[in-house]
């Protein structure tokens, strides 16, 4: 029989395909951006022909990686401000803050006056105290100053920055949020949830071009990081054409091969109905490829940060008896946002940390969907943080599925027996427990507020250790997963979330041809190392859209 020709061959791989059919390989045939065979480089060579060959080089080929919840636009700003991750004391934020300034063009300068920084943990520093206004009136007393730390639930402003607000002695309290005292009732600059709206009213919303600039570093950076499908919240209840016109950008240039689900946040029912009907008129005028620009689910936002004490927890702090943290919905609104959601035929997410806002969102989700149609649902809770073996089982009951963060568990390891007591911090981060009970689970990164990186993420869920190896021997480590189910958190799993299982997330006949190539073989490397894989190639629909330069 005569080789069928197609418009590519690569072989003579290490190839990890997810397929439990025929779990390794060595080579592959793709067609019109479609893997159409899967093989031995002898079989495929022998029933294929084609003008395209590319040998593998006995490197390790795994299928592209899927990023089940993440911020695209927010991760291409965080670029744009000044980079807080990692600051071990207030005095280094204040010198990146500085020497930010100094490096910055005189234009932007003048264009942008607010001072942003994003990404400090105070539990990081070695003052061992959170941030306040008079650290940042140092940094700059003209201007306005804020940093907004890594969980992006909690921020502080300079005394210029709180004046411009009119946050004053005696001010009190907004819905929703809460805005920081010292004990003469001056306010100390730190504002969590709804207060930090006061100050994000008073920012220049980003440009269009600044969008644009965002969405095409953000995109280059999934891309260099081994990442061929991401789900992002961008966008929520309004400047729907800003952001669609920004994409449709990108795409134009040829920029966005990248897959992209979006998950739509919204805070009141109307806000979907009026989305809806912007979308039958208006969206299909972008142009955007579906196969690369696709909406995924109305998500809802149910609670804070752990980090933050803004997390809804059904008993008060255990380092902080006066809070709970903070409800953002009250249950009877997460069920008309979801019910309106589910009516127009919306996949169901929600963002919920603490065990209380994780009762609300399931128990909601439980209200709206009827129970034979749940397995099919495949609604979510992103997060899904702190869970008690009654919070799983009734996951469990109602189909429920988690988009989780394993980078989380490095960040948060060392303070969550702190926020929420030993007996609720064993059963938290259950990531194993919950695979073996089978809740179904994705893998994600959460970036900005965690590092993009999938390799680090995967890193973390096999060692639940930090970038450093601590806690040695990993947090809770019968909660670590194996490194091949760790594999699937990122492929198959992350294509499940979305319904998408059938055309990505695996190396299979049928499937999307979206797949990287390492410069190490995953499987031959100590756990430690598999935080510093570097991808060589990506490939996206049988293209190749990043190629490491080099390494090659
Ligand atoms: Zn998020």
């Amino acid at each position: 029989m005569q080789p069928t020709h197609v418009g590519l061959i690569l072989f003579n791989g290490l190839i990890w395909t997810g397929d439990e059919q025929l779990p390794h390989a060595e080579a592959l045939a793709v067609n019109n951006g479609r893997i159409i065979a899967v093989g031995s480089s002898a079989e495929i060579k022998r029933d294929y022909s084609s003008d395209n060959y590319i040998d593998l080089q006995n490197k390790r080929l795994l299928p592209g990686l899927h990023d089940s919840h993440m911020h695209l636009i927010g991760t291409g700003m965080m670029l744009r401000t000044v980079d807080l991750v990692g600051c071990k004391s207030i005095s280094e934020l204040s010198g990146r803050f500085l020497s930010f300034e100094q490096n910055r063009e005189q234009a932007e300068d003048k264009k942008e006056s607010f001072l942003i920084g994003r990404g400090f943990l105070q539990d990081e520093f070695i003052e061992a105290r959170m941030l306040d206004r008079n650290d940042l009136d140092a940094i700059s007393a003209e201007r306005p100053v804020v940093a907004v730390r890594a969980c992006g639930h909690v921020l502080v402003c300079n005394s210029k920055l709180l004046r411009m607000v009119g946050i004053y002695k005696g001010f009190g309290q907004v819905a929703g949020g809460e805005i920081g005292y010292d004990s003469d009732g001056e306010p100390n600059g730190i504002l969590s949830e709804l207060a930090m709206d006061l100050v994000y009213a008073l920012m220049p919303p980003p440009s269009e071009a600044e969008i644009k600039d965002a969405i095409k570093k953000a995109a280059a950076e999934c891309q260099r990081t081994g990442i061929t499908t991401a789900h992002t919240n961008d966008f929520g209840s309004k400047d729907w054409d800003l952001y669609h016109r920004a994409f449709a950008a990108v795409a134009s240039e040829g920029d966005l091969k990248l897959r992209l689900n979006h998950q739509i946040l919204f805070d009141k029912p109307e806000d979907v109905v009026s989305f809806v009907s912007w979308r039958k008129e208006h969206a299909s005028a972008y142009g955007l490829d579906p196969e690369y620009f696709c909406y995924g689910p109305v998500k809802v936002m149910c609670d804070g940060s752990l980090g933050g004490r803004t997390a809804a927890l059904s008993e008060p702090y255990a380092d902080a008896p006066d809070t709970c943290g903070v409800a953002i919905l009250k249950r009877e609104m997460i069920v008309s946002i979801l019910n309106e959601a589910y009516s127009h035929g919306f996949q169901l997410c929600g963002h919920a940390i603490g065990d209380a806002a994780i009762i609300d969102l399931i128990e909601a989700i439980g209200e709206v969907v009827p129970p034979e149609k749940r397995p099919a649902a495949r609604s979510r809770v992103i997060h899904a943080q702190i869970t008690t073996p009654g919070i799983l089982k009734r996951m469990r009951e109602l189909h429920i599925h988690c988009d989780i963060q394993p980078p989380f568990v490095a960040t948060d390891y060392a303070i969550v027996a702190s926020r929420v007591g030993r007996e609720k911090a064993v059963t938290s981060y259950a990531w194993a427990t919950m695979r073996h009970m089978g809740i179904t689970t994705s893998g994600g990164s959460d970036a900005p507020v965690e590092p993009l990186n999938p390799f680090y993420g995967i890193y973390c869920t096999v060692t639940r250790q930090t970038a450093a190896g601590e806690p040695p021997g990993g947090w809770l480590p019968d909660e670590c997963l194996a490194l091949e189910e760790a594999l699937r958190l990122y492929t198959y799993d992350g294509a499940y979330a979305a319904g998408n299982e059938d055309i990505v997330g695996r190396i299979k006949p049928g499937q999307y041809a979206d797949f990287i190539q390492l410069d190490r073989d995953i499987f031959d490397i100590p756990h430690n190392e598999i935080k510093e894989i570097r991808v060589l190639t990506t490939w996206v629909g049988g293209e190749i859209v990043y190629k490491n330069a080099h390494e090659i």
